[in-house]
């Protein structure tokens, strides 16, 4: 299927690896020219080099922090007008909400709920202009069904959520839609950090809890990020221009509703 984005611009936020990797080289194989960010300059040269290398297209690499006013300025100058905005950061650690001070809350929504509004007020009036613009904001599925040591997450984003349920049936008309993609378990480097956390919370080995979570999912495994890039260019693609609000789970059906 032809997505119909060839020749578009994409800022992929938090893109080194992981998640946000996956969707800027889904989005690269349908000739979107990208600019991409994360935090440690090496690690995303190297991707931006290896992603253009495999698909032709413009990679421009911007180090800084998203969640910082400066590290989003840096890559607004880099891309002023994109078509696509995938918006992604780290997660918030895990732990006891009772260890948590003012700090860390506001840390969590800075970086997990008011990054990606910032971001979005400052290309979603253009995109309505130009009748044509995409945004994917990456959450959790911790939305759907929070997660007991992921509070920072669970409230965070949720938060977001919230606010885009409103915006996103504004900016539709135009052709600019705003949906989120609630990654399950996939296995990147944050999934790691999480079995990490939760077996030393329960004494037990990183293997174990990790067999655990892929053996309890329905799919019997967990997420390839590749498969979370797919439905991410997917979402972007010309024609998704009807789908808007929505927030869809990629969890291989760990989520148990209906609907
Ligand atoms: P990951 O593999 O650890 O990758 C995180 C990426 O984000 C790296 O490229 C990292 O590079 C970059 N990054 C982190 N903080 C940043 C910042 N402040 N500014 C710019 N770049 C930043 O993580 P992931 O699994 O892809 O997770 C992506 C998001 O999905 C996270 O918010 C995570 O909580 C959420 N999520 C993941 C899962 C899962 O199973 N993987 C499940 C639910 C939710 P640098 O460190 O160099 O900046």
């Amino acid at each position: 299927m032809d997505l119909g984005l060839n020749g578009r611009t994409a800022i992929v936020c938090a893109a080194s690896k992981g998640l946000g990797r996956a969707c800027a080289e889904a989005l690269a194989a349908e000739g979107v020219d990208l600019v991409i960010n994360a935090r440690t300059a090496e690690t995303l040269e190297k991707t931006a080099e290896e992603i253009a290398a495999a698909h032709g297209v413009k990679v421009t690499p911007v180090a800084c922090d998203v969640t910082a006013a400066e590290g989003r300025e840096q890559v607004l100058a880099a891309c002023p007008a994109p078509d696509i905005l995938i918006n992604n950061a780290g997660g918030p650690p895990p732990g006891d909400f009772r260890d948590w001070d003012r700090e860390d809350w506001v840390k969590a929504v800075d970086a997990n709920m008011l990054t990606p509004i910032l971001l979005i007020k400052a290309v979603v009036d253009g995109m309505m202009e130009r009748r044509f613009g995409r945004i994917v904001n990456i959450t959790s599925a911790a939305v759907k069904a929070p997660i007991p040591i992921l509070g920072l997450s669970n409230g965070a984003r949720a938060g977001l959520t919230g606010f885009i349920a409103g915006l996103s049936r504004e900016t539709v008309r135009c052709n600019v839609t705003i949906n989120g993609l609630l990654p399950g378990p996939f296995d990147t480097d944050r999934l790691k950090g999480t079995l990490k956390a939760r077996a030393e919370k329960e004494g037990r080995s990183v293997e174990d809890v990790r067999a655990e979570v892929s053996a309890t999912n329905p799919a019997g495994r967990v997420g390839d990020p590749a498969e979370f890039g797919q439905a991410c260019a997917w979402l972007c693609g010309a024609q998704s221009g009807f789908i808007t609000g929505q927030n869809i789970l990629l969890d291989g059906g760990a989520f148990p509703g209906t609907l």
